[in-house]
């Protein structure tokens, strides 16, 4: 069964606007099992439209286009659907009295350009639309079905679900389930992780790699008709890669790194608090938007000056001036200062250089250290080199620092 997209609109085109139509639609359907061949977007112009009207229908059984249905010049999509039909456009009375019906419940008058949008092809189906004024419509050419829906995301949401999702959903072949994992990695880059991964066998399994750095993600998908022997592939090729990756997969269950590393730490029991400088309270506030995070989050503290660290954590003064507030004799009193401050089990440091400015030779932007307390271990300093832009250094910083306290976690026993 396949299934075409086709977005349109200038402003697609131009970069103005983000094309969530296509990603909202591609994980509607995706998560019905039924998967997209082809998309694509044009511009408001009636014969890129027409011409991508024409590819589609030699290739797709379903094809969802979505925009041009307002009221003005470059709304071009039934014009184009007409001409594609070779039917003219015929004025619908019953849609134009909705549409002036809707219009006055707001307090306005319908004017020449509503009566546009009640202009259809002849014999199409037309959409309702019960939460704007844009009707949409379908119709079957050959062998396949084309649905015309407004671009406004609410109203095109609205009537896919409503009308569209069922009508695909009632022709997809019976029984045909999709099944979809995503594995989660961190620590390691995209070619390491395929690396790692040599010789698994996903025999019935399609593997295919999302990069969300710092994490490198897979996405495992079976399709078939026996939802339970699709599990038990996926169970397997889960239980290999676990094998393979190690340490370096966090999630099987496509769950955030701090999700994961708050399960361990209420395993654990074990509390937490931080001292950041360069994430700037980005590792505090990845925890506290975990619901239930004030179980094991105890506080977090941005000591962004030299001043601040010696004055509210109690970092010695000499050690600043010695080795510099980007050093590992000052990230592990960071540390240890801030479990004791908030009488926390697990106290965690960071401080970096963000950049753009502040580098130096033995320090470059990029350079950032990582303390982690506990009375167990004492206290583990790790220094890492990032590259990247300043947002990205400072994520990059809190997941390194949140990942430090999951393999804590993960090797700790009472
Ligand atoms: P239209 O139905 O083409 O007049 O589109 C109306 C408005 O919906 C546009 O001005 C955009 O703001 C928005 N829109 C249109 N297409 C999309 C799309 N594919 N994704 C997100 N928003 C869209
Ligand atoms: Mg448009």
């Amino acid at each position: 069964m396949c299934v075409e997209v086709i977005t349109t609109g200038n402003e697609l085109m131009s970069g103005l606007t983000r094309d969530t139509n296509f990603s909202w639609v591609a994980a509607e359907l995706s998560s019905s099992g039924i998967g997209i061949r082809y998309h694509c977007t044009v511009a408001d112009n009636l014969e890129d439209i027409l011409a991508s009207f024409a590819t589609a229908s030699t290739r797709a059984r379903f094809v969802i286009v979505t925009g041009g249905l307002g009221p003005t010049e470059d709304d071009l999509s039934a014009l184009a659907a007409s001409k594609f039909l070779r039917t003219p456009l015929v004025f619908n009375p019953a849609v134009y009295q909705d549409i002036s019906q809707k219009l006055k419940q707001r307090g306005r008058e319908p004017n020449i350009h509503h009566q546009k949008q009640a202009m259809f092809p002849e014999k199409v189906t037309v959409i309702e639309n019960p939460v704007g004024t844009a009707a949409g419509f379908s119709f079957l050419s050959g062998n396949s079905k084309f649905y015309f829906l407004p671009g406004v995301p609410r109203e095109f949401r609205h009537m896919f679900r409503e009308h569209v999702l069922p009508d695909i959903s009632n022709t997809a072949e019976r029984g045909t389930v999709l099944r979809v994992r995503v594995l989660r990695t961190f620590g390691l880059g995209e070619s390491e992780v395929a690396e790692k991964l040599r010789g698994l066998s996903t025999e019935g399994v399609n593997v295919g790699y999302r990069i969300r750095l710092p994490e490198v993600h897979l996405r495992l998908t079976a399709s078939g008709d026996d939802s339970e022997a699709l599990d038990s592939i996926l169970d397997d090729v889960c239980a290999q890669a676990k094998e393979k990756l190690g340490y370096f997969l966090f999630s099987r269950q496509d769950e955030s790194l701090e999700k994961v590393t708050s399960s361990f730490l209420l395993e654990k029991d074990l509390t937490l608090s931080v001292a950041e400088s360069c994430t700037g309270g980005l590792f505090s506030s990845r925890f506290t938007d975990i619901p239930g995070s004030s179980a094991y989050f105890l506080g977090g503290a941005v000591i962004y000056s030299n001043e601040s660290k010696e004055k509210l954590l109690g970092v010695s003064a000499d050690k600043l001036a010695r080795f510099g507030a980007v050093s590992e004799q000052v990230v592990s009193e960071m540390a240890y200062c801030a479990r004791e401050l908030f009488g926390s089990d697990i106290g965690i440091s960071i401080s970096g250089i963000a950049g753009p400015g502040g580098g130096t030779p033995e320090k470059p932007v990029g350079t950032v250290w990582f303390g982690l307390s506990h009375e167990s271990s004492g206290t583990l300093c790790e220094k890492r080199n990032f590259t990247g832009s300043r947002d990205e250094i400072k994520s990059f910083a809190s997941s390194t620092a949140i990942d430090m306290v999951r393999k804590f976690c993960l090797d700790y026993v009472k």
